[in-house]
């Protein structure tokens, strides 16, 4: 039986989206084409990486691991970039995503980052999660973007998702306003795990979804806060590197 609950939730999606194309009508952020946020001319222009790095020393790595010397420095085991930052209009395909509500970037982007997991050959014996956002900062934007990110990959490619297993303790100030050190200072010790399903992390393969990556900082302390829970190991999950 189909409640009426669902019935009711997808009239109120397709509300929603009559509603956001009045305000926000589709245009591609990579050539002001009309009736889409990404043609495939554009879509084609975003370069998907092939030949992962050591993040921290840029050495070409296999999965995009931290090499033997940069590992010592962060709790992360590696990085999975999907695609080149810089390259085709992926940034500003993050940046209308995120900052405008465009709730339809998100299947495009999240399958660059399900390709990337497929090609460096992470299967389900790995769990997603995400990286959250401070309750007040999520009330503000009205969504994750990392949570949904994740969401949607695990649609894609059937890896488990765990939800709410991260908090952020502190709203700190956003890290793209800040200095390379003064980044690990902003989200030092500002997440903790939530304590009801700490026992699901012990002994699990985790990947962390988020939008792009800078210094590593942020997933890194997210890593830190898992590994001290018993996670085995934890993977960083990104569009592009900044
Ligand atoms: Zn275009
Ligand atoms: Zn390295």
């Amino acid at each position: 039986m189909i409640g009426n609950k669902t019935i009711a939730a997808k009239k109120n999606t397709r509300f929603r989206e009559s509603l956001l194309d009045t305000f926000f009508p589709k245009v591609c952020v990579g050539c002001g084409k009309i009736d889409t946020f990404l043609c495939p001319k554009c879509h084609s222009k975003i370069v998907r990486i092939k030949s992962p790095l050591c993040l921290g020393c840029g050495r070409l790595s296999e999965k995009g691991r931290y090499c033997p010397r940069c590992k010592l420095k962060t709790k992360l085991n590696g990085v999975v970039i999907a695609a080149h930052y810089e390259e085709g209009p992926l940034k500003e395909a993050i940046h209308t995503y995120k900052y405008e509500f465009v709730y339809d970037l998100k299947n495009v982007l999240a399958t660059f980052l399900a390709d990337a997991l497929k090609r460096e050959g992470f299967n389900e014996k790995y769990i997603l999660t995400y990286v959250p956002l401070h309750p007040k900062k999520e009330n503000w934007r009205g969504f994750n973007q990392s949570k949904l990110l994740a969401e949607e990959v695990s649609n894609i490619t059937g890896l488990e998702l765990m939800e709410n297993i991260l908090k952020r303790k502190k709203n700190n100030p956003r890290q793209i306003e800040l200095k390379r050190r003064k980044r690990f200072e902003n989200v030092k010790d500002i997440f903790s795990v939530n304590e009801e399903i700490v026992d699901k992390i012990s002994g699990k393969k985790i990947i962390l979804a988020d939008d792009i990556i800078t210094t590593g900082a942020t997933l890194g302390e997210c890593a830190k806060v898992l590994k001290e829970n018993g996670a085995r190991q934890v993977w960083g999950l990104v569009l592009g590197k900044h």
